[in-house]
């Protein structure tokens, strides 16, 4: 058996464990494939032990991938993404990760409506407060979902955040929190519109603790795929 079918069922069990600890459902949570650097030899791996959500950071990388796999597989951008390349994507992603400026969205909301489609996205938010990271901060989004709400073809879904990297999860237990807290007070202030209820959070090192604070999305990549080696390529 390969070691990404071995991986999978390792982390679908954490999943499960993760869900059972917090009296959450198993499906409310949906694991995200983090495919980025990896061959499509490997992604078909996966895909034939049943992934169809694969997530790529990067606009090429997804539309080489997109072009050579199945047609059933929805594809997630959750890298950061620039504003001319909004349109080589609006297409082809179910739900952008990633929106973290005004500019950005608005450049997503008139190529979809060029496209004639709904985009979907999370707001990124930068919760560690961290220089290195992309993200708005916590006290903007409150502003920026508004804005976001009067742009045509564009569906605000949820929040998402990278939290710092950390050889304890633990540490990032309060961030996790925030966010939670983050999307019930969006969703109170938005009064009848719900539509916010994704919450992307908690990758390899982190995604059990990021379950156990409410995720509904998590993105995992080497704890399916193995380590990325960025030296080659
Ligand atoms: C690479 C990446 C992940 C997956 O990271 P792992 O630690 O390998 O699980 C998740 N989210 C984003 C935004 C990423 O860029």
């Amino acid at each position: 058996m390969s070691f990404i079918v071995d991986n999978l069922k390792e982390v679908n069990e954490k999943i499960a464990q993760a869900c059972e600890r917090s009296g959450r459902n198993r499906d409310e949570v949906t694991l995200i494939s983090v495919s980025k650097t990896k061959p499509v030899s490997m992604l078909m791996e996966a895909y034939d032990a049943g992934v169809r959500i694969f997530g790529e950071n990067k606009v090429q990388e997804l539309v080489e991938k997109y072009e050579q796999m199945p047609k059933d597989i929805h594809w997630h951008m959750i890298g950061h993404l620039q504003r001319n390349k909004v349109k080589y994507i609006i297409d082809k992603v179910d739900l952008i990760h990633s929106v973290d400026t005004l500019q950005l969205a608005e450049e997503i909301s008139k190529q979809a409506v060029k496209h004639n489609v709904t985009a979907n996205i999370l707001i990124e938010i930068n919760i560690g407060d961290e220089e290195s990271k992309f993200g708005i901060k916590p006290d903007d989004v409150f502003k920026f979902v508004e804005d976001v709400y009067k742009m045509p073809n564009v569906s605000v879904k949820g929040l998402m955040c990278v939290a710092p990297y950390t050889e304890n999860s633990e540490e990032n237990r309060k961030f996790f929190k925030k966010m939670y807290e983050l999307c019930v007070d969006i969703k109170e202030r938005m009064g009848d519109n719900n539509k916010v209820n994704i919450l992307s959070m908690g990758m390899t090192g982190d995604y059990q603790v990021a379950i156990e604070e409410g995720a509904t999305m998590i993105r995992v990549g080497t704890g399916i795929f193995g380590e990325r080696d960025y030296s080659k390529k």
